[in-house]
């Protein structure tokens, strides 16, 4: 067997053309290959049959619907690799845009506040790209864990802060010139309408706010200004529909400067307001 009739089976018993990447991912960690490797082997013979079997049992995994990411505990975000496992949302490749509009904010080190930083993806990587001090505040203890060895795995504990705690701090940490969350945005009733790659495996409270989605979002905007210096800003990923519903929150509690920055297909992810009144 050659490692091309490997992805063809594969291919053939899943059925679903969009999962070639993962096919493809999960040859290469098998085999021990890079994706140039794979593609120079491709049509040899493979000797290896302890990685056929291996092959073989992550495949099973994909076909119940369990992400690579899960399969290996690893997810690439900003082209670092993070450890992931079941206790946090695997990070999605929206959030990227949310990291790069929080670094274009700070030329110089600032003082961030990441609330519910889950994994410490956006903690840690804007820790890296902009020298910046973060509180990474997360409530769950399995989270805690999986961000701390995220800390360790990138040797930035000097300067991202992880502490246990559910929206904001409650000891004064000062004023921070970034308030930054990636925050659960669903409502209930569209947890229901998930894939199951995504509703098997990620954690229900990390995507699901409440009956609208929009509860914990107004929270974190209501409460920003309390904990923001003069000029600093908040930033937050959104769901897909829910600009309208930001414009007025934001609106309404008087910030300045609120624009949106749209994904690769056009819609609106990330919010941006800052806070310039005393
Ligand atoms: N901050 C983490 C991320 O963006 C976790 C977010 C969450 O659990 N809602 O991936």
């Amino acid at each position: 067997m050659r490692y091309s009739d490997l992805y063809q089976n594969a291919l053939n018993r899943l059925d679903s053309p969009e999962l070639a990447a993962d096919v493809l991912l999960l040859i290469q960690k098998s085999f021990n290959l890079t994706a140039v490797q794979y593609w120079i082997q491709k049509n040899e013979t493979i000797l290896d049959t302890s990685g056929i079997r291996k092959f073989y049992r992550y495949l099973n995994r994909l076909i119940r619907h369990e992400s690579p990411a899960h399969i290996f505990k690893e997810k690439e975000f900003y082209s670092r690799p993070f450890y992931v496992n079941k206790n946090v949302l695997v990070p999605r490749p929206e959030t990227e845009l949310l990291v790069e509009a929080a670094s274009s904010l700070l030329p110089k080190p600032g003082k961030i506040l990441d609330i519910g930083a889950g994994s410490g993806v956006i903690s840690i990587t804007l820790a890296l790209e902009t020298g910046s001090t973060v509180i990474a505040l997360e409530k769950s203890p399995k989270a805690l864990y999986v961000l701390k060895k995220n800390i360790r795995r990138h040797n930035i504990r000097n300067l991202v802060f992880p502490t246990k705690g559910d929206l904001f701090p409650i000891t004064s940490e000062g004023r921070f010139d970034l308030v930054i969350s990636n925050p659960p945005y669903l409502a209930e009733d569209e947890w229901d309408s998930l894939p199951p790659n995504v509703k098997n495996y990620d954690p229900r409270e990390a995507l699901v706010a409440g009956a609208t989605g929009l509860e914990l979002i107004e929270e974190i905007i209501t409460r920003a200004p309390g904990f923001l210096a003069p000029g600093g800003c908040v930033l937050l990923e959104i769901g897909y529909t829910q600009k309208p519903a930001l414009e007025k929150i934001l609106k309404r509690n008087l910030y300045s400067d609120i624009r949106f920055v749209n994904d690769y297909s056009g819609i609106p992810r990330v919010a941006v307001a800052c806070w310039s009144q005393r």
